[in-house]
């Protein structure tokens, strides 16, 4: 199985910690040009001092033309990751439109400009993969006190399918991945908001049949499949990473 990137160009939205970083560490540890972006310089450059031959570059991926001035940096790219995403909590009720619009904003819309700032330079070389980072709690799973988040993780799903369906005979792969709870440190943050955040933690983990969260290296392991030749036959698919919360 070839799992190594060597000559690939990849670029990572949200790689400064958690899932993105991990899967950035992967990338170049495969052999990849890893380009990791965020919005955070400080954690940028963090991950450079962990990995001097990482490229990095400030993006907020919800700003289009910033999006659109980096994409024109590049001749074309292999890999694209867009890993940036926001949780925001609550129920139907408790979801104001502001934080509807600033959800949609970071999770979806972002893909969408990415993707379109990026498919063109794919087509031209004639091969690319494209991996969106979604969640089982979308149109997989209904879960509660996720109302927005659901729905942003389910259109990140309808982003990836259209955009297989439209090249899967151009050379263009596009999946998503669904991890269930993944200790990573905006989990640790959402935790820490909590009344008790030792109990809400055992909460999380009490619904993980594994009895434990995932960590952002397993889901950098299943990113590097899908960014790799060993991934060739799959587009258009959801990949559950959750430690058999969906079973
Ligand atoms: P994390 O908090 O550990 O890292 C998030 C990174 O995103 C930070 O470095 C932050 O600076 C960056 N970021 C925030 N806003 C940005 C913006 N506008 N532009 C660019 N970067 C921005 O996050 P994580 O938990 O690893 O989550 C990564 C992705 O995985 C998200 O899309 C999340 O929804 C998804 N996910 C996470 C879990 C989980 O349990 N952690 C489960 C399922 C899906």
């Amino acid at each position: 199985m070839n799992l190594r990137l060597d000559g690939k160009i990849a670029v990572i939205t949200a790689a400064g910690a958690g899932i993105g970083r991990a899967t950035a560490s992967a990338y170049r540890q495969a052999g990849a040009d890893v380009w990791a972006t965020d919005i955070n310089a400080e954690a940028l450059v963090s991950l450079k001092t962990e990995h001097p031959d990482i490229n990095i570059s400030v993006l907020d991926v919800t700003d289009g033309n910033a999006i659109a001035d980096f994409a024109r940096s590049f001749e074309g790219i292999d890999i694209l990751f867009n890993c940036a995403g926001y949780v925001p909590g609550g129920g139907i009720l408790e979801c104001e439109e502001n934080e509807w619009d600033f959800a949609f904003n970071i999770n979806v819309k972002s893909c969408y400009l990415m993707c379109k700032a990026f498919i063109p330079g794919m087509l031209a070389k004639g091969s690319g993969s494209i991996i969106n980072m979604s969640s089982v709690a979308s149109s997989i799973k209904g879960v509660p006190n996720r109302f927005c988040y659901g729905a942003t993780k389910a259109a990140v799903i309808g982003i990836t399918k259209a955009i297989a369906a439209e090249y899967a005979g151009r050379g263009i792969r596009c999946n998503a991945i669904c991890p269930g709870t993944v200790d990573t440190p905006s989990l640790r943050e959402r935790l820490s908001k909590f009344d008790n955040p030792e109990q809400a933690r055992k909460e999380f983990i009490a619904r993980q049949p594994m009895g434990r969260l995932g960590t952002p290296e397993e889901i950098a392991a299943l990113a590097l499949y899908l960014a790799s030749d060993a991934s060739a036959y799959t587009t258009g698919a959801e990949h559950i990473i959750d430690g058999g919360w969906t079973v």
